[in-house]
């Protein structure tokens, strides 16, 4: 992955000068909620802030975490404060362990711009982990489901219709295109899965509705404009599907020349595994991993993600696992162990200091 071959600080500096020079990125009204690229300014007074830093607008910082599901928002009449506390040490070590990134409980470089990348939109908590441990592949598995593990509930072999809302969507695409695009990332969890899923010109009916939304648009999950939040979708069997009409939505990278620019059937896949019952992945490569870069195309199920979807929804018949490379999926398993081997030390320290006092 292009950011494990250079350092942080290099892909840093890249941004920077690749988002810098934008027009709609530059403006310094932008709120401190939107978390990204571009407001780095702001973000370079946290860095390396750890417990007992007291940095100007952490508070602002600390909603960023609660939005998505890392910290309790504090009683009625009380707002975060700008103290980085134990509550919130905390919420970064799981933050750090979800991405997989380094455990160090501290906002260092890698893990602010992994903050300022574009992401999903739905939470990374509320769901939990498949309770089996270990794969036949004798590796970790990262996927995850939504609470209660929800699935659509049909017969078998299962058919799914979508349809694209007749007055929500966006014009610097053709429908043509947008339409291609869906259908090649229905078709990556089609090819693992017995499910068949079919485009509908009848809106209401369908079960996946797929419009794109700016701002509010009535679901309690706002959009935010230019990157930061890209696109969400709605667990099992809601079918829902909203992206962020203010985005560069692109189809090829060769006639969008935009920096900004966001791959459509990558979202797409991503979001399809959401209404599929999927939930966010910490393997960086798959699928589910929460967040994209510009430019970036991310459309290849990785192993984690076709074991989750599996277990779900069991395994087309034309599935071949031969072409997944046991190697490709388990570069995190080491960030685990780092966050089991910091609560053990945690733990012992803790105990340690009891039987001294
Ligand atoms: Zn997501
Ligand atoms: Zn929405």
């Amino acid at each position: 992955m292009f950011s494990s071959l250079i350092s942080p600080a290099i892909f840093l500096l890249i941004n920077l000068l690749l988002f810098s020079t934008s027009p709609c990125l530059s403006s310094p009204t932008i709120p401190m909620n939107s978390y990204k690229y571009s407001n780095w300014e702001k973000f370079e007074t946290f860095l390396d802030a750890r417990r007992g830093s007291n940095v100007t607008q952490m508070s602002e910082l600390k909603k960023y975490f609660h939005r998505f599901g890392y910290l309790i928002k504090p009683q009625e009449n009380q707002n975060f404060s700008d103290v980085f506390d134990a509550k919130f040490e905390h919420a970064v070590i799981r933050y750090q362990a979800r991405l997989g990134l380094p455990i160090t409980g501290t906002l260092n470089n890698q893990t602010l711009v992994q903050i300022m990348s574009p992401r999903c939109g739905v939470r990374d908590r509320h769901h939990h982990h498949n309770p089996k441990p270990k794969s036949r592949f004798h590796a970790t598995r990262k996927f995850a489901y939504f609470q209660d593990q929800p699935r659509w509930n049909r017969g078998v072999p299962m058919t799914l219709t979508y349809s694209f809302s007749p007055v929500d969507m966006i014009t610097s695409l053709s429908m043509t295109n947008i339409r291609d695009a869906f259908k090649r990332a229905f078709g990556h969890w089609e090819s693992v899965i017995p499910v068949t899923f079919i485009e509908s010109d009848d809106y209401g009916f369908a079960d996946i509705k797929i419009g794109f939304y700016n701002g509010d648009h009535g679901d309690g999950e706002a959009f935010d404009g230019v990157l930061g939040v890209l696109a969400h979708a709605f667990s099992p069997e809601s079918g829902r599907f909203h992206l962020d009409a203010a985005e560069t939505w692109a189809v090829d990278f060769e006639s969008e020349k935009s920096k900004v620019a966001i791959d459509l059937e990558s979202v797409a896949t991503h979001e399809i595994g959401h209404l599929l019952g999927l939930a966010h992945s910490s393997v960086k490569e798959s699928v589910m991993y929460p967040s994209l870069k510009p430019r970036e195309k991310k459309v290849d199920l990785k192993l984690d993600d076709v074991r989750g979807i599996q277990a779900l929804y069991g395994t087309n018949p034309n599935f071949t696992v031969g072409g997944f490379l046991e190697s490709e999926i388990y570069s995190n398993d080491a960030g685990a162990f780092h966050l089991r081997t910091l609560i053990l030390f945690s733990t012992f320290f803790a105990l340690m200091i009891g039987v001294i006092l």
